[in-house]
């Protein structure tokens, strides 16, 4: 009998398309071409931005945005993406890349590139947040990848891992859907929070220092956190959801990224009220919401250092790695994000000296992939 091949990934159409095997260190336009497509993209997005602000812009960053420097960055992020889409033409013997970023830029060009008159309007009531989006590629990308190709733990894995396509439409997802976020987890935290509150309780926090609040906004957040995450490991049909984040096969920055939205909902919900509920000033929660944003990142990335002394007060990334180990060791333990402490004190801390998990995921069972299947997964029976 003859045997029907498996349907090719996105990400194995993907690679078809640009990757011909040929090497991709420093001078083969690889890294010019992907960079030249990146670019691209962005200075396209970010055109359609101008283009539509009211339906593609976070009403939150609209008023604050510096306009002339905007269309500044607009036009050099235009320049580099076809002077790297070119670069990587000339030297790489398909053109696949090249192409793709020349044409990114193009179409961004031929939008108007930094020169697009805002137009005038009524502000929708329903926006993404496309804006969101560059910004978290610029500022996350920026920091992350260059970390980890310097001190990568795993040096042979690369950036186009197993499951990266996947989790490029999480970072995605999570960004341009930052309305859904705030309407389905600060609203009902801020609204539940304010009716427990105690007034001698906030009274008494606010008397702190600011600095004071910060330290204790981490503490409480980590241990709201930490029980929620316990619960969604012991509790089945919570499981059934959380279980998409520990899907991950392959550790890095963007892994992180990979949440169901249900997990991202109730455990962001759930964390945000006891800080509101005691009243902390916004200083301070903004100054642990900027923490988490970078934390919860870095503990997933491929990054080797470690220091003894330090990892046992701050999660690094070995600490996080054991929690989505596949091993039998590593099953629940270390469900904190920032302060090992707590696993510690519940005795669920497991740091084996030296070592890192052997591999990661979910024993026996793989995740569908893409972002859309993943988010019904838990939805279907079995
Ligand atoms: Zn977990
Ligand atoms: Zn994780």
């Amino acid at each position: 009998m003859e045997r029907v091949p498996a349907p090719l990934s996105a990400e194995q159409r993907l690679a078809r398309l640009f990757d011909d095997g040929r090497p991709r260190h420093v001078g083969t336009g690889w890294i010019s071409g992907v960079l030249g497509i990146v670019l691209g993209l962005l200075a396209l997005f970010a055109v359609l931005c101008l283009h539509f602000p009211h339906y593609l812009t976070l009403p939150e960053l609209r008023s604050a945005y510096p306009l002339g420097w905007v269309r500044l960055a607009i036009d050099l992020g235009l320049l580099a993406a076809m002077a790297l889409a070119g670069l990587s033409m000339l030297l790489r013997r398909r053109k696949a890349l090249g192409v793709a970023g020349l044409a990114l830029a193009g179409a961004a060009l031929a939008l108007g590139a930094g020169g697009v008159a805002i137009p005038r309007g009524q502000a929708s009531a329903i926006y993404l947040g496309l804006d969101w989006f560059v910004l978290g590629v610029l500022t996350t990308a920026a920091i992350f990848v260059p970390l980890e190709r310097a001190f990568a733990l795993r040096r042979q894995q690369g950036a186009f891992r197993r499951g990266w396509l996947t989790d490029t439409q999480y970072f995605f997802a999570s960004h341009v859907l930052a309305q859904v976020m705030s309407v389905a987890v600060l609203a009902p935290a801020v609204a539940v929070g304010e009716a427990l509150a105690v007034p001698q309780a906030q009274a008494a926090v606010r008397s702190l220092p600011v600095v004071v609040q910060f330290a204790a906004a981490v503490l409480v957040a980590d241990l709201a956190q930490y029980g929620v995450h316990r619960a969604f490991h012991a509790v089945p049909a919570l499981w059934r959801f959380h279980k998409v984040h520990h899907s991950v096969e392959v550790m890095d920055w963007l892994a992180g990224s990979r949440l169901h939205l249900v997990d991202v909902i109730v455990t962001r919900g759930l964390v945000l009220l006891p800080l509101v509920v005691l009243g902390f000033d916004t200083a301070a929660v903004y100054a642990y919401l900027a923490l988490v944003s970078f934390h919860a990142v870095f503990i997933h990335a491929n990054f080797a250092p470690r220091r003894g002394w330090l990892e046992r007060w701050i999660a690094m990334p070995r600490f996080h790695h054991w929690h989505h180990g596949a091993e039998a060791e590593a099953r629940d333990v270390n469900f904190a994000v920032h302060l090992p402490m707590i696993d510690r004190w519940f005795g669920t801390y497991h740091m084996p000296d030296g070592r890192w998990p052997q591999s990661y995921g979910l024993a026996g069972e793989r995740a569908p992939e893409g972002w859309v299947r993943q988010l019904v997964w838990p939805l279907r029976k079995g």
